[in-house]
């Protein structure tokens, strides 16, 4: 089926360029069992507290896509301050594939979907897989929330217009 878009006058460079402005978290993806996979992600929201959902966007063109639609669910690790690297690694088309790929990191498989969660992370959420919408040259997924959890930790990993940087609440929240 053709993709339904329409020509806005506003160039792919000029979105990135502009939704850049746009500070956000950064998480990793991931996908577990036999098409286990991970993928550094900003396009990730809360949808709804009542059922808990989430959404995440992710690029038709990329391995993760196959492996949430093949495997129907996913997993969600919340990068600190200090995990830039992390987010590089898994944002690389150079990293192994499979297991290996998490060779450097701590993890556990998820105790309702076996997609591994990062042991370190600010917080987690495990999902059933709802949904997904054809957005354009990405699809959303939707996710049904099955567990979750918050780390320790008080810096979270920020990317604003491409480029990494931190907030730390140690300091207290205003
Ligand atoms: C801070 C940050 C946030 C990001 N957020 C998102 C996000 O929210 N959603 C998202 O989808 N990506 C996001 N990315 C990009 C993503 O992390 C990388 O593209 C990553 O390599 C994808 O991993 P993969 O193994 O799933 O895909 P890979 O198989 O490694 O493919 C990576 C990319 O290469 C391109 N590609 C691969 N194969 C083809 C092909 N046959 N034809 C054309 N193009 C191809 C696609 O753009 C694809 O997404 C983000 C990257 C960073 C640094």
């Amino acid at each position: 089926m053709e993709l339904a878009t329409q020509r806005t006058g506003v160039s792919p460079t000029e979105m990135r360029s502009t939704l850049a402005r746009f500070a956000t978290g950064v998480v990793v993806l991931t996908v577990g069992g036999e098409h286990i996979h991970g993928m550094t992600a900003n396009a990730f929201s809360s949808v709804s507290l009542d059922p808990p959902l989430v959404l995440c966007c992710v690029a038709r063109t990329a391995t993760m896509h196959r492996a949430i639609t093949a495997a129907g669910h996913f997993a969600t690790s919340v990068l600190r301050a200090d995990q830039e690297p992390r987010a590089r690694h898994f944002a690389s088309r150079a990293r192994p594939a499979g297991r290996a790929q998490f060779d450097t990191v701590d993890w556990a498989p998820g105790p309702h979907t076996g997609a591994p969660v990062f042991t370190d992370s600010l917080a987690w959420v495990e999902c059933a897989l709802d949904g997904v919408h054809e957005a354009g040259d990405h699809s959303v997924f939707i996710g049904r929330v099955l567990g979750s959890g918050r780390g320790t930790g008080a810096a979270g990993l920020l990317f604003f217009d491409g480029a990494y940087g931190q907030v730390d609440t140690s300091e207290g929240r205003r």
